[in-house]
């Protein structure tokens, strides 16, 4: 096989077999073919896109490039939840504990954010001494005596994902549904859970701008999931201005403690708990609206709010010592009037000069920088 045959193959708009995105994919994960040749394979991709079971092919070609965790053992409903990622979500530190607290167990492995803002990793990294790399077997104790863990993603997952990703966001060959669909789907199936629960954002703060990108990527991603067998819900929010009133790392930590002691914002507290019901309702096969009464219930007896502080200390973080101490600064407007649009893409933009973003993986950020919003859209 050579990969000049395949990529002509794909020019000439011909669907592809297993074995060849097969060669495609091992050869570059093995180094056998260079970035510059793998660049122009993911071009094609990204400009004549993929047939659902060629997207399904390299999803399990990704899924075989690593390990794949199994969590049978855990003997609980087991959900995972994912967000595609938007300015001041901090719905995964909410939705796992709620969810956690319904006996539902929720096992988490979380990339840290490339982009604008922080990912969930970097949101817990600003509790001090919250520990990500957890053993395999502290993973799953965790998951056994908590019901909620959340680490980084194991370098071993999905191996040949990390290096097509990092190539993507090199080329600027990121937006794709296939390719998006492929590399979200492979991590999630390889990290072991029965049903999996995605948050789209759709919006001017997400990289899907528009609905019918997001039905078409949400659709592919349900599909995927339904090869392996598995539940897969894919719901889309909106990501047009930012969620709550904090932007950043530690500041969102903070607003996720505020939630637990009933201090929330509208659109915050519904998402929440539109999730945790979705969560809830799939791993527990029960109905959306007996889901949802659970979840409310959880946040207002505090069982909600007792297994964040559990799951927190029990990898070892202290959120007394939130490493949120920096210079404020108030901006007031000068005019009074009404607020009718905030632009999360603007606000995101300037958390990320502020220091809470990064583009490389090894880049250094601010656990500190961020925004508050004191008011809202009227
Ligand atoms: N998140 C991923 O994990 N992969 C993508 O391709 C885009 C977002």
């Amino acid at each position: 096989m050579k990969a000049s045959d395949i990529i002509l193959k794909k020019q000439n708009g011909e669907k592809l077999e297993y074995k060849e995105i097969q060669y495609m994919v091992n050869s570059y994960v093995k180094g056998r073919i260079s970035d510059k040749t793998m660049s122009e394979f993911i071009w094609l991709i990204y400009h004549n896109g993929l047939s659902y079971e060629e997207t399904y092919f390299l999803t399990d070609i990704m899924v075989k490039s690593g390990e794949v965790v199994d969590l049978s053992a855990l003997g609980k409903p087991v959900v995972d939840k994912h967000s595609t990622g938007g300015v001041g979500d901090k719905v995964t530190l909410i939705v796992s504990a709620i969810t956690a607290a319904s006996g539902v167990c929720v096992p988490k492995m979380s990339g840290r954010g490339l982009g604008l803002t922080g990912g969930t990793v970097d949101k817990l990294e600003s509790i001090t001494g919250y520990k990500l790399n957890l053993t395999r077997k502290q993973f799953v104790d965790a998951l056994d005596k908590v019901g909620c863990a959340v680490i980084s993603q194991s370098e071993k997952i999905a191996v040949a994902d990390k290096k097509i990703y990092a190539l993507r966001n090199e080329i600027g060959a990121v937006d794709s549904i296939p390719l998006i669909a492929s590399s979200i789907m492979s991590k999630k199936i390889a990290s072991g859970s029965d049903c999996i629960i995605i948050d789209l954002k759709v919006g001017k703060g997400a990289f899907m701008k528009t609905i019918k990108d997001a039905t078409t990527l949400a659709k592919t991603m349900v599909k995927i999931g339904k090869f392996y067998g598995k539940q897969v819900v894919c719901t889309l929010s909106d990501m047009n201005i930012p969620l709550g009133r904090n932007i950043g790392n530690a500041l969102e930590v903070k607003e996720a403690i505020e939630f637990f002691n009933g201090k929330y914002d509208k659109r915050l507290y519904d998402l929440s708990i539109y999730i945790s019901a979705l969560m809830i309702s799939t791993a527990k096969r029960i109905s959306f609206k007996k889901a949802k009464e659970l979840a409310i219930n959880l946040v207002q007896n505090g069982h909600a709010k007792n297994k964040f502080y559990e799951w927190i200390k029990n990898q070892g973080g202290d959120i007394s010592k939130l490493k949120d101490k920096a210079k404020k600064c108030i901006v007031t407007s000068p005019v009074t009037g009404y607020i009718n649009n905030i632009d999360a893409m603007k606000l995101a933009q300037l958390v990320f000069d502020l220091g809470a973003g990064r583009v490389k993986k090894t880049d250094k950020i601010d656990d500190a920088s961020g925004v508050v919003l004191n008011h809202q859209l009227c």
